[in-house]
C-alpha cells in the first residue's frame, strides 16, 4: 500500500506499515510514479523501490551455445570459450580501496584529536576540525560516485560478453554455496567485495532473462582444481597456472570456466552434492586413472 505525495515541488512516497495510521514517508530521487506492486528494499541509508516490468524474450541468435563463466583472478569473468571480460576491475577496485583506507586513517586521526580537544574543553577548535576535516557527506558522495562508475563498467562488460559470446545457456557457480572457500587468496577476496560479486550475478541474470538466455547454477566445489579434460584433481602452483598430471598445463581461470561448463552435464556432481563428497569423487577418478595408466 503506497501513495505518491507532492509537496513544494518535492515528490515523496508514503508506504503503509503494519501499524495502523503509521506511514513511512520517503523522498524519491526520480520523477517516476508507478501504480503496480512495488518491492521495497533497504540498504544502509537508502531505500530502493523496485517494480516489475514486462519484457519480451528477445534472442536474436538461434544456435545453441552453452558457455561456462568463472570469476577470474585478474578479470571480472572468464569464459569457457577463452575470452576475458572486465580486465582491470581488480586493480581499479584496489586503487579505490586503498584511497578510501587512506581517507579513513586520516579521519580516525582527526576523530581522536576532536575527542581529546573536547575532553580538554577546547570546544571551538574541536568544532572547527570537525567541520573542516570530517566531511562525511563529501566522503559519501565520492563513494557513491565511485560505486556508480564500477556499476557502469560492470554493465558495459556484461553487454560485451553477451554480444560476443551469443550464448543460449550460461553456467555459473552458485555463489550462495561458496563458503568463502580457498579459491582466492585473501587480498583478492577482499577486493572483489561481496556487493560486487552479488551485483555481477544479479545483473548477469537480469540481462540473460531479458535476452532469453538460460542462466544455470552449478556446484562450485573444486571447480578450480578439477581438470576440464579428464575430470581428475590437478594442482594450481600459481594463480594463473593449472596442471593436470595426465593432460598438461592450462590457464587456471580458463580451465575453471570449462569445468563449470562441464558441470552442466556432470552425472556424479549435481548442485547439491556436498563439498567433501565432490572431493571424494574427484579423488576416485584420479585413482582410477592411475591404475589404468599403469
Ligand atoms: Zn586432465
Amino acid at each position: 500500500m503506497y501513495e505518491y505525495i507532492k509537496e513544494n515541488g518535492i515528490v515523496y512516497i508514503e508506504i503503509s506499515t503494519h501499524i495502523k495510521h503509521n506511514r513511512i514517508r520517503l523522498r524519491v530521487s526520480d520523477q517516476n510514479t508507478y501504480r503496480k506492486n512495488i518491492r521495497v528494499s533497504m540498504n544502509q541509508d537508502t531505500f530502493t523501490l523496485a517494480h516489475t516490468i514486462e519484457t519480451k524474450e528477445k534472442q536474436i541468435w538461434t544456435e545453441k551455445k552453452k558457455i561456462g563463466l568463472d570469476k577470474g583472478y585478474r578479470t571480472m569473468l572468464v569464459s569457457s570459450s577463452g575470452n576475458d571480460y572486465g580486465e582491470g576491475l581488480n586493480s581499479f577496485l584496489s586503487e579505490e580501496t586503498e584511497r578510501l583506507n587512506d581517507i579513513n586513517k586520516k579521519r580516525n586521526k582527526y576523530y581522536a584529536m576532536v575527542q581529546t580537544l573536547k575532553e580538554q574543553g577546547d570546544l571551538g577548535k574541536a568544532e572547527r576540525i570537525q567541520l573542516n576535516n570530517l566531511g562525511k557527506q563529501k566522503y559519501q558522495k565520492k563513494k557513491r560516485r565511485h560505486d556508480a562508475t564500477v556499476k557502469n563498467f560492470i554493465n558495459c562488460q556484461l553487454n560485451t560478453l553477451i554480444k560476443t559470446e551469443k550464448p543460449s545457456t550460461i553456467a555459473v557457480e552458485n555463489l550462495a554455496f561458496v563458503s568463502q572457500n580457498d579459491r582466492m587468496p585473501k587480498h583478492v577476496k577482499r577486493k572483489l567485495s561481496r556487493w560486487i560479486k552479488g551485483y555481477v550475478d544479479k545483473r548477469l541474470s537480469f540481462k540473460c532473462d531479458i535476452s532469453g538466455i538460460k542462466y544455470e547454477y552449478v556446484n562450485p566445489a573444486y571447480t578450480s582444481q578439477e581438470c576440464h579434460k579428464c575430470g581428475q584433481l590437478g594442482v594450481r602452483p600459481t594463480q594463473e597456472k593449472f596442471i593436470c598430471h595426465t593432460c598438461g598445463t592450462f590457464h587456471a581461470d580458463k580451465n575453471a570456466a570449462k569445468t563449470i561448463l562441464n558441470r552442466l552435464d556432470e552425472k556424479e556432481i549435481n548442485l547439491y552434492t556436498p563439498y567433501k563428497q565432490v572431493k571424494e569423487i574427484l579423488q576416485k577418478r584420479e585413482a582410477k586413472m592411475m591404475t589404468t595408466s599403469m
